[in-house]
């Protein structure tokens, strides 16, 4: 998420600032700021919403805002709506502690009434100003700015990288480290600081990689590495061989792939979010358990893989907390004039927030008096604004057009809504709630794994390259697991292919099936294997060439499959996180196969603001 720069040196800093942070644009972004610390030593801070071109004519370029020593910033929102006020760089009081922060802090909460309680006041919603205080805090406790940065990373929870300027250490920045990237170059009597490599490649292919938990002192031409302990570490300088263009990519070959691989961490962020000490709690997005427990029955609105979220929803939701719900998309329920009852919940999903046709389904629902939650990526949107209630995916942002990594999260805030729903309303008891709990926090590390084998998939895709169509067949949530991966196979290889509840084919598709067809199963729902296992029988006695997905143990399927992939065990209930690594593979390395622009399919685009 965002980006930060930083810069001491014998040059004018605000150019270079500007410039860096242009070249972390990719990143996503929603407002921006900069803060140079001028001839009398004071810190200039100057910051807007918006894009970084109003930044840069408010600055004239960065000719407006003389010194050498600075800190930038653009500001992807996680905590506070994108504003001036919310923007970076935060401060204290006088200005003399001003900083930049990416990533999350957890226990903002926790530390505002700490820091309120010491005579602090906040001028922003952000976790990004109960940081900096924090900093200031201990600054002013220990009279020691690597104290302070040691302490602050020491009393925070969650993700950080943060860069901050002290009057009192003229030409000095100082950052930690954890979970968000942050990276050092040195040329010269130069220092450079920033959140990937292409903000700085121009200047120096010299790069330290701050790790977690480390924190540095930065001068001109100079780095100082400690860990928590305060004892200086020495650190290798990378040398970068990529051009800007791959450093972008942070060394993969597409954003899609970044995107995947960043799935562990997403999903992690997502469930951090909302559970704390063991406990589910949808509140702070607006959804109290009083809430949880009078709705009556819920609809789904959503497009495209938001869709197929609200597809896995529908079966999780009604197994375990025996909520009648139904699920549509957004471009049909809008027009359908649905019907709602008294205390229905209208739950729209969408990454960006802007899906024309979400919103529109919102508001038909908000017309009549139907209470609303939002699940959503970017905080501020016209979707989160309009909810009633709105819990946030963690996923930041994502550059490729077709979704994985919000497609994830958003998976992670329709479980935990499934499981509290079922808490509150007693249809499973507090040792199914914790298990189940328990297994969420294990989807991660799994993710990780999975992303981790991809070998058989890419000598696979190569193989399947040149099919002219594929099926995907499943049942329950296998079956809104096939909806995702036909989808991704369609969006990135230009391949048709259909996803069809396996026990339907036999109604007609099936016709369709004939010598070296591919059929790809999803068996993960142990209590209808056999049904599905069936499915795949009849499509191999037409001829079809059979790939499947299923879990540990299941090695009966080899017979009818040319290739299987396993996921880990897991309650059935969340096996879609796990299945649709794979397929979300397959499709990457089939399009990369087929010669493809993976990241930018033709005909797509990445929000759909229009009907
Ligand atoms: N959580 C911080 C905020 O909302 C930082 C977000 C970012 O990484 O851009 O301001």
């Amino acid at each position: 998420m965002c980006g930060i720069v930083g810069y001491t040196g014998k040059q004018q800093a605000a150019p270079i600032l500007l410039d860096g942070l242009s070249k972390l644009e990719y990143r996503g972004y929603d407002s921006a700021g900069v803060a140079v610390r001028n001839s009398s030593g004071k810190h200039e801070v100057v910051k807007t919403n918006g894009r970084l071109g109003v930044l840069s004519d408010m600055l004239d370029g960065g000719k407006a805002l003389k010194g050498v020593c600075g800190i930038g910033h653009t500001r992807w929102a996680t905590h506070g709506m994108p504003s001036e006020a919310n923007a970076h760089p935060h401060f204290n009081d006088d200005r003399s502690v001003v900083a930049v922060h990416n990533g999350i802090i957890e226990n903002y909460g926790a530390l505002k009434d700490k820091l309120t309680s010491k005579g602090y006041t906040f001028y922003s919603e952000t976790d990004t100003e109960i940081a900096t205080k924090l900093v200031d805090y201990y600054y002013k406790k220990w009279n020691d700015p690597i104290e302070a940065m040691v302490s602050f990373s020491l009393r925070v929870r969650g993700s950080y990288a943060m860069a901050v300027m002290f009057e009192d250490y003229p030409e000095e920045i100082f950052i930690a480290r954890k979970d968000s990237p942050l990276i050092v170059g040195i040329t010269g009597d130069e220092t450079f600081l920033a959140s990937d490599v292409p903000a700085i490649l121009k200047y120096t292919r010299n790069i330290y990689y701050v790790d977690n938990m480390e924190i540095a002192r930065l001068e001109k031409g100079k780095a100082t590495f400690y860990n928590v302990d305060k004892k200086v570490i020495t650190k290798k300088s990378v040398k970068i061989d990529w051009d800007v263009e791959a450093a972008e990519k942070g060394g993969y070959a597409h954003f899609m792939l970044k995107e995947m691989h960043e799935q562990p961490e997403v999903v992690a962020n997502t469930l951090n979010a909302f559970i704390k000490n063991g406990k589910i709690n949808l509140s702070e997005g607006g959804l109290t358990d009083e809430h949880l427990k009078s709705i009556g029955n819920i609809q789904i609105a959503a497009c495209g893989s938001a869709y197929h979220v609200g597809v896995a929803a529908k079966y999780v939701i009604e197994d375990l907390a025996r909520v009648p719900v139904n699920v549509d998309v957004a471009s049909e329920f809008r027009y359908r004039n649905p019907i709602f009852g008294s205390n229905d919940l209208l739950i729209v999903i969408s990454q960006s927030g802007e899906t024309a046709d979400t919103l529109a389904a919102l508001r038909e629902a908000k017309g009549r008096g139907v209470k609303t939650l939002a699940v959503v990526n970017v905080l501020g949107s016209s979707i989160a604004r309009e909810a009633d209630a709105a819990l946030y995916t963690k996923a930041g942002p994502e550059i490729s057009v077709a979704t994985t990594k919000a497609y994830s999260a958003q998976l992670i805030v329709a479980y935990l809504v499934a499981v509290q729903l079922a808490f509150v309303r007693g249809t499973i008891d507090g040792e199914r709630y914790k298990n189940l709990i328990a297994q969420l926090q294990t989807i991660p590390a799994e993710i990780k794994k999975l992303l981790d084998c991809d070998e058989k998939l890419k000598w696979f895709a190569t193989k399947i390259s040149n099919k002219k169509d594929v099926f995907f067949i499943g049942r329950g949530i296998d079956y809104a697991i096939c909806l995702e991966g036909s989808l991704k196979l369609k969006e990135i290889s230009y391949i048709h292919s259909e996803a069809y509840a396996a026990g339907e084919l036999k109604h007609g598709t099936i016709s369709l099936i004939e010598d070296d067809t591919l059929v790809i199963g999803v068996v993960t729902q142990m209590q209808l294997a056999e049904k599905s296992v069936s499915n795949l029988i009849e499509v191999e006695a037409r001829g079809a060439y059979i790939m499947s997905v299923t879990v540990n143990g299941n090695y009966a399927i080899e017979k009818q499959s040319k290739l299987t992939l396993y996921i880990p065990n897991i309650d059935p209930c969340f096996t879609a996180s796990l299945a649709v690594i794979p397929l979300q593979l397959l499709s990457y390395y089939v399009g990369v196969a087929r010669g493809l622009d993976v990241d930018k399919p033709r005909n797509l685009a990445k929000c759909v603001a229009v009907e």
